[in-house]
């Protein structure tokens, strides 16, 4: 049982319509003028599941959650994306009951953002360059040579990040162009 001091996990909708898994009148409101989502509130119904049987979910907020395609994204406190993506059994559990989910947090720093969607590919830099409309265009540079077996869908993590932030991103690799005659002489 949680006793006052502890921190239990927080959610976009009211923690106790998460724990019991019906939406207050308050946040059915939220939901029909848009404030928050289907996509919200079905994470955050998983997640105070999730919670009872993996303590390390405890501490962390989910700020939002994002349906993307068939995909679910979710975008935690800053600072928090790495103790879901470190922890094995709750990104299995996670995959369990949402299908194929992506784990990223609230921040101002593009690269951590970017990072976390991408674990555990590592970026060698990020060039942000600001367009006079207030958008930005992203070169993200992947360490290391160019593969087609990334672990990640690059595609997707675009169009995330595009839904997300706004932001226009292009990946290019430190070590070559990304072109199927030039990977396949790579390996050989
Ligand atoms: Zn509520």
């Amino acid at each position: 049982m949680l006793n006052h001091f502890e921190r239990y996990l927080k959610f976009p909708i009211c923690t106790f319509d998460a724990k019991v898994g019906v939406l207050c009148p308050k946040c059915e409101e939220r939901l029909k003028n848009g404030e928050i989502t289907e996509a919200d509130v079905k994470a955050s119904f998983i997640l105070a599941k999730l919670a009872n049987q993996l303590p390390a979910l405890d501490k962390l907020t989910l700020k939002r959650a994002y349906k993307v395609g068939d995909d679910y994204v979710l975008l935690f406190n800053q600072g928090e994306a790495k103790i879901v993506l470190s922890n094995k059994q709750i990104i299995t559990k996670l995959r369990e009951a949402l299908g194929n989910v992506w784990v990223t947090e609230q921040t101002s720093d593009t690269r951590q953002f970017l990072e976390n969607l991408m674990y555990p590919i590592r970026l060698l830099t990020i060039n942000i360059v600001w367009l006079p409309d207030g958008s930005r265009h992203i070169k993200a540079v992947i360490a290391g040579p160019e593969t087609y077996n990334l672990p990640v869908d690059l595609n997707k993590v675009k169009e995330i990040t595009k839904i997300i932030t706004g932001d226009e991103i292009v990946f290019e690799f430190e070590k070559g162009k990304f072109t199927k005659k030039s990977s396949v002489a790579r390996v050989r």
